[in-house]
This record gives structure tokens, C-alpha cells and sequence, in this order.
């Protein structure tokens, strides 16, 4: 039996065919659960759900629009009935400097990481406090917690480092309701929004630096977010996990 056996999960962003939302939601649907995958292009948030079997949803939301969240939470519960699990995985990251990060630049990445976090959650939490049941899983980053790095620029770790203190705030708030809110801080993860950017120089300097001689893989993401969406992490809220292959020993 699967840990998501009759569970119903929607992963935003997860339309990206190498991106950690698709793994999350790929790996959900192997354990059991029915999954809506949320991204800014319908066809490809359809095509993405296709992917993963027949009845699981592909909708087309951006999630700085609360009222595009909203409307899409609400055809999920009209379809299913309730959502058990929410994934805040879209994201988008910005490779510059402080000086050279713009009204438009910081309004941007605040939006996606930040206030889309907030709008999806705002939209499935009355249904999981009615229903005294729910987990939300926030992608926050290893940038939140030693600065940027190359790709992510100064305003995607003060994003991220909201995340943080969102997920805590939101997990002693809604505690009370059993709904619980947990954090991933992933370390360099293979996917679009780090590849295509590197030369194998910049590869080797950014490997060096992870005790486990790697990158991490978008599987090792979902098996984390698979453990707090399921039952196994049923007493934990509150909590950050890192999967970065040790980068911040
Ligand atoms: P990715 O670029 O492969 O996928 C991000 C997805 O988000 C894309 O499908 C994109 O279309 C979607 N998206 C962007 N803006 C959106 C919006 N407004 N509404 C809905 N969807 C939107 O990224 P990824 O590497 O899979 O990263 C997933 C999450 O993990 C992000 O939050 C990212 O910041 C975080 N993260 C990634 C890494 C890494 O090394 N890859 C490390 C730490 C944290």
C-alpha cells in the first residue's frame, strides 16, 4: 500500500519535465495519491499530469493571482471532494548581484516564491481545517539559510528566508487544526532552473563545496516532500529538512 493511498495532492509548478515539483508529483502518484499539477501553461500542466496516469489534473495558475489560486482550488475540491496535501513548489530565481536587483526584479521574485506560497495555501487551508486534516510542503532553498549562491541573486534568498518564517507561522497557527506545515530547504539540485547555466569549471567549484561529492537529484527532493505529505511525519510541523548532500556542515 501506497503512503498517499486515497490522498488528494496538488504540486504547483510541477509541469517542468526535469523539476522537483514533477518528481513530487510523480513520486505521489506511485504512492497512491491522485495529483493536480498546477503551472502557469495549461498544455503543460496537462501533458504533465497525463504523464503521470489517467485521473490525475493538469490546471493551468499563476500563483501571484490569488483568485486564479483560488478558482483552481476550488474546481479540485468541487472534483474530489478535498485536497489532503499542498506542494508550494513554484519558483523562479534571478542570477544578480544587489546592486543590480531592480524594483521589477525584487517585486518578481518576492511574487512567485513569497506571495504564492501564501495565495495557494490561503486557498487550501479552509478545507483542511474543516476537515481537521492537511499538509502543506513550502520549497524554501539552502539559499535562505547561507546567502545566494550564483543562480539565485540576493532577493531570492530574502524569498526563500520568508518561506521559513511563513512555514512556522502558518505550522503554530493552524497546529491546533492538525494541519501541518513543513519546510524543504534543498541544497544545488539538477534541474532547468540550475542547468543549461554551467560550465563544468563552475560544476566542479560548486561540487567541491558538498561533503557527498554531488549534485542532489530531483528524486532525492520528492522522497522528503513524500515523507511530509504522508502519515510517517504525522507528529512534525514546524520543521525545516535539508537535502543538500551536507552543505551546511
Ligand atoms: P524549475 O524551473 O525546473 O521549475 C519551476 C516551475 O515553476 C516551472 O515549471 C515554472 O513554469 C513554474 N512557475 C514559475 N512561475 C510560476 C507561477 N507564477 N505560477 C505557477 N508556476 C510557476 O525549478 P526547480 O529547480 O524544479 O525548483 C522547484 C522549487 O525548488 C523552486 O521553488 C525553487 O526555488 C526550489 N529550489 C530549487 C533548487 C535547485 O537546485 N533546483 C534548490 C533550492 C530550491
Amino acid at each position: 500500500m501506497g503512503l498517499l493511498t486515497n490522498r488528494y495532492a496538488v504540486v504547483t509548478g510541477a509541469a517542468s519535465a526535469r523539476g522537483l515539483g514533477k518528481a513530487t508529483a510523480r513520486l505521489f502518484a506511485e504512492h497512491g495519491a491522485t495529483v493536480a499539477i498546477l503551472d502557469l501553461d495549461a498544455e503543460a500542466a496537462v501533458d504533465g499530469a497525463a504523464d503521470l496516469g489517467p485521473d490525475h489534473v493538469g490546471l493551468a495558475c499563476n500563483v501571484t493571482d490569488k483568485a486564479a489560486c483560488n478558482t483552481a482550488v476550488a474546481e479540485l475540491e468541487g472534483r474530489w471532494g478535498r485536497i489532503d496535501v499542498l506542494v508550494n513548489n513554484a519558483g523562479i530565481t534571478q542570477p544578480l548581484k544587489i546592486m543590480e536587483i531592480e524594483p521589477g526584479n525584487y517585486d518578481a521574485v518576492l511574487d512567485v516564491n513569497l506571495r504564492g506560497t501564501l495565495y495557494m495555501s490561503q486557498a487550501v487551508i479552509p478545507g483542511m481545517r474543516a476537515r481537521k486534516s492537511g499538509s502543506i510542503v513550502n520549497l524554501s532553498s539552502v539559499s535562505a539559510q547561507r546567502g545566494g549562491g550564483i543562480f539565485g541573486g540576493p532577493h531570492y534568498s530574502a524569498a526563500k528566508a520568508g518561506v521559513l518564517g511563513l512555514t512556522k507561522a502558518m505550522a503554530r497557527e493552524l497546529a491546533p487544526d492538525n494541519v501541518r506545515v513543513n519546510a524543504i530547504c534543498p541544497g544545488f539540485i539538477a534541474t532547468d532552473i540550475t542547468g543549461g547555466r554551467l560550465t563544468p569549471e563552475m560544476l566542479e567549484t560548486i561540487v567541491a563545496d558538498i561533503p557527498m561529492g554531488r549534485a542532489g537529484e530531483a528524486s532525492d527532493v520528492a522522497g522528503c516532500a513524500l515523507f511530509l505529505a504522508s502519515n510517517l511525519a504525522a507528529y512534525c510541523t514546524g520543521t525545516e529538512v535539508d537535502v543538500n548532500g551536507g552543505a551546511l556542515i
